[in-house]
């Protein structure tokens, strides 16, 4: 297949101006960028917290929960609030822009805009969109893997496959000729909401773009490249074998490395953590362990209360660094990590926290019989074991009571209405009442991504949380 270079797919029949994409994409495009965040502001690696509490308007009213420059940094950052999304959606953008700056200035002159995030209601959010210190993130954060960072050495192209939806937009839904999907480096190639809902001639369509386009990177949401991989094994279609996977959007599950490691034998597969609103947070390296990306950001871990059990897990808040446009402290984005209990990685990188892994959201936590929380890393670790497990949801409508819908390999029925009550009883406990259906209608929430667990009643961070 002879190769096709970018400045070619930018004359292919339908292409259009990059003016629907958003710029979280877009900022993938830009490898060679020179981030210029003013030199004024030049907070990198650390937190000054003085600057951000009197400088920055929404912290000034978190200057009396701070206890001083006597105490260690983290002391102080331990006895601030959390910022939440309906913080963020009542105070931006000016509450987290730094004073020296203003708005409408970065706005004329394009250093800044507004973006949306994606997801429902409740998940969504706006912010201060700065594509240079997005770009100056994910540079930094490709360093955190040796693979990753060998291709962003040069010019390179990477395959997108998660959800059409962009900043809470239809983007790529419906027919789009792969001109008009390839944005400079960037080729998106899904235009179906429902990967489930893949037909023969999508997953043919897909894999011969993969062909034309030759990526080196595929960066994925883990739940729809496993459907692709399923899809074109069974189908026998040959997959183009990129240089590296990186897999992001939602949580990788056991049952969704098992389909990518079957179609894509040998191809480092990388794990990487962040957000719309936070950057590049924490990149997985070679030998598993993830790494904080310190140059853009300050992560704090908040850990449960000890009735919940799992010590060393607690929720992720972000601080964000070197960005006077989008100042972010103490961010609670939502999700759970496990800190590392190995002093030293095996890979020599010694800078910043350390975690195991991300242990999924905080919404999509159940709770075993005793009431001690089940993470969703959790629950997907007691299942890894099941081989022909391709989707499932646990579903708790009360303390004791669990439903579980799956869906697997046709003729496993039998063996696996014995083992799945078996394996849920070890996690929620012997006195777990547990429903067991088989599904195959168990598709992504509106936002795009699919939900492995959640109660049935509202959470209640403040009363889980340390
Ligand atoms: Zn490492």
């Amino acid at each position: 297949m002879p190769e096709i270079m970018t400045d070619q797919i930018h004359r292919l029949p339908g292409w259009r101006a990059a003016d629907k994409i958003p710029p979280y994409l877009l900022g993938k495009n830009n490898y060679r960028s020179t981030p210029t965040i003013p030199d004024s502001y030049t907070n990198d690696s650390k937190i000054d917290l003085e600057q951000t509490l009197t400088g920055v308007p929404f912290y000034r009213h978190w200057k009396v929960y701070d206890r001083g420059p006597s105490f260690s940094l983290e002391d102080r950052m331990s006895e601030l609030p959390v910022l939440t999304k309906r913080d963020l959606r009542a105070n931006v953008p000016n509450g987290f822009v730094h004073e020296k700056y203003k708005c409408k200035d970065g706005f004329a002159s394009g250093e800044i805009e507004m973006e949306s995030t994606s997801g429902t209601a409740e998940d969504r959010v706006t912010v201060v969109w700065c594509q240079k210190w997005w770009d100056k993130s994910e540079q930094a954060a490709a360093r955190l893997n040796t693979a990753l960072n060998t291709i962003f050495q040069s010019p390179h192209r990477e395959a997108v496959l998660t959800t059409p939806l962009c900043s809470g937009n239809i983007c790529h839904v419906s027919e789009a000729t792969i001109g008009e999907r390839t944005i400079g480096n960037l080729l998106f190639l899904n235009q179906t909401l429902d990967p489930t809902a893949w037909d023969n001639r999508n997953i043919r369509r897909m894999t011969e773009e993969l062909n034309i386009f030759q990526p080196d990177i595929i960066e994925a949401d883990p739940a729809y490249l496993a459907i692709l991989s399923r899809a074109c094994l069974i189908a026998g279609y040959p997959l183009y074998q990129p240089k590296c996977i990186v897999l992001t959007y939602e949580f990788p599950s056991h049952m969704h490395y098992r389909q990518i490691h079957r179609a894509f034998p040998g191809i480092p597969v990388v794990s990487s953590y962040g957000s719309t609103e936070t950057g590049h947070v924490f990149t997985q390296c070679e030998t598993g362990s993830f790494h904080q990306n310190v140059v853009t950001c300050h992560v704090d871990i908040q850990h449960f209360n000890e009735e919940f059990g799992n010590p060393g897990v607690g929720r992720i808040l972000i601080s964000t660094l070197g960005n006077p446009w989008f100042v972010l402290l103490r961010y609670d984005v939502g999700d759970l990590a496990s800190v590392s209990s190995i002093d030293r990685c095996p890979c020599g990188r010694s800078e910043g926290l350390r975690i195991d892994g991300i242990e999924g959201r905080f919404r999509d936590i159940t709770f075993d019989t005793k009431g001690r929380i089940v993470t969703v890393k959790h629950l997907d670790d007691a299942l890894e074991s099941i081989e022909a497990l391709l989707q499932y949801k646990v579903v708790q409508t009360g303390p004791q009571h669990f439903s579980m819908y799956y869906e697997a390999e046709p003729g496993t029925e039998h063996r696996l209405a014995d083992v799945l009550p078996e394996i849920l009883h070890i996690v929620y406990g012997k006195n777990a009442v547990i429903e067991i259906s088989r599904n195959s209608g168990l598709v992504p929430e509106q936002s795009g991504k699919f939900r492995l667990a959640y109660t049935t009643w509202p959470l209640r961070g403040e009363a889980i949380f340390k």
